[in-house]
């Protein structure tokens, strides 16, 4: 049977892994690091049908540039001088556009849908890393946000999605963990949730019991090849045999790309998370707050809080305290009974989401090389999309008809 080295241990590189070791092929995942803290750890948790609009959306130039200059905001793009920054820049200009949404949206919606339901296949087998399914509720104090989330609803609607739009005491009535101070807010059925790290913890016992083989610490360097065929992968500990390689390394993806000749524009999108264990205050759905862009996730008995989105480098780990301060401060403006303290340092985790211009994700059979898969890009959606990308790229690698169209998903 065909190798398949997958290069990335992130929850990308891990469900392709499960997918093809199920499909019978004999796979190796390489990780640089010790594979228990990165982005696919510390995320909140959500999986979302509801997120149909990408990143690159109208109107998203023109709020980040009044974002830059606050702070404590949500959105922010660390300025350098640097070619990579500069291409992602007016490729996210050039996607901004509504004709890219209209195209963009069903082909999110099939991904997320698909992937949902595999999830709920993993539940079924050992729901060890509490997925549940409550919806998310999409909350906001201001008329304009309500509007915007009004719009958006009937966008997802329109794709056969269930939303309910709830009035402020309806939005008490269903969130009964603690008092919130909202105008309204969007309830989208079709969301799930789940723990992280325990559903990491799951996919790497199911990759043990099927003989994947995972190599902790060991750096890609770079690959060998015979034509346009990759032969071998280099690492810092030695040079491993693959018919096959998956290209996903997340947030690093476009360093070893280079080394590949193949140009991936994509930049880490830094954001922050912290956990608060058994609180009695506790916000029973999950639930982004909408003016602040704070992700609020009931995981078992603990509650996790996630935000910001600074497009930086993967060099830049310090934690930026103005934004860390600009997610306490919503948090205490929209639940005001639970008066969150500013987390430490050391409690306080941050990751890079592997951001495309285009806010789409990639998945696609490389162009030049014949036995490179590309698995990249999914930005926030990465947990979301993980299970459904590594079934198609299985597909991809086995030459069947994916089980989603991924016109959208190629470079
Ligand atoms: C605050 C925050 C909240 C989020 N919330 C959600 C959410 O609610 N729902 C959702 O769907 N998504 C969410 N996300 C996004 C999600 O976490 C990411 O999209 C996802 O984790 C990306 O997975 P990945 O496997 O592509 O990348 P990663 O998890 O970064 O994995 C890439 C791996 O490649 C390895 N690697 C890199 N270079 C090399 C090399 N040369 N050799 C060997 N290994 C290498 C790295 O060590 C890493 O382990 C959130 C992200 C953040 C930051």
């Amino acid at each position: 049977m065909k190798k398949i080295g997958i290069v990335g241990g992130g929850i990308i590189g891990l469900c392709s892994a499960y997918y093809l070791a199920k499909e019978g092929y004999e796979v190796s995942v390489f990780d640089q690091s010790a594979m228990d803290d990165g982005c696919s750890y510390g995320n909140a948790g959500m999986i979302v049908p509801s997120h149909i609009i990408p990143l690159a959306q109208p109107g998203m130039i023109a709020q980040g540039m009044r974002w830059m200059f606050d702070s404590q905001s949500p959105f922010y793009v660390k300025p350098r001088f640097n070619t990579d920054l500069l291409k992602w820049g007016l490729q996210f200009y050039k996607h901004a556009n509504s004709s890219h949404v209209e195209k963009a949206m069903p082909a999110l919606h099939h991904l997320s849908m698909l992937s949902k339901e595999l999830y709920q296949d993993f539940a079924r087998e050992n729901n060890s890393f509490f997925y549940e399914e409550k919806g998310l509720l999409m909350l906001y104090k201001s008329d304009k946000v309500a509007e915007e989330m009004y719009h958006e609803g009937k966008e997802a609607e329109r794709l056969g999605l269930e939303v309910d739009y709830l009035s402020k005491a309806e939005v008490a009535a269903l969130e009964t963990g603690t008092k919130t101070e909202v105008t309204g807010g969007v309830h989208y059925k079709s969301d799930a949730h789940l723990y992280p790290q325990h559903f990491m913890k799951f996919i790497k016992e199911e990759l043990i019991r099927l003989k994947v083989e995972i190599h902790r610490h060991t750096t890609v360097k770079d690959f060998h090849f015979e034509g346009n065929k990759i032969t071998k992968i280099a690492t810092d500990k030695g040079t491993f045999a693959a018919d096959e390689v998956v290209l996903a390394a997340g947030s690093w993806s476009p360093v070893l790309a280079k080394k590949l000749n193949v140009s991936i524009s994509v930049l880490p999108g830094k954001g922050y998370s912290f956990t608060l264990k058994d609180s009695d205050q506790k916000p029973a759905i999950p639930s982004i707050l909408c003016e602040g862009k704070v992700a609020v996730t009931p995981m078992n008995n603990d509650i996790r809080f996630g935000g910001t989105m600074e497009i930086t480098h993967t060099g830049d780990t310090k934690i930026n305290t103005g934004r860390l301060q600009g997610i306490v401060t919503t948090i205490n403006d929209f639940y005001p009974e639970m008066q969150v303290e500013m987390p430490k340092t050391a409690a306080t985790w941050f990751g890079f989401r592997p951001c495309t211009p285009s806010g789409m994700p990639v998945i696609t059979r490389d162009k030049k090389i014949v036995n490179l898969t590309l698995a990249t890009g999914h930005a926030m959606m990465g947990l979301s999309l993980a299970p459904a990308t590594g079934k198609i790229v299985t597909e991809i690698i086995a030459g069947k008809t994916t089980s989603v169209d991924t016109k959208m998903f190629q470079l």
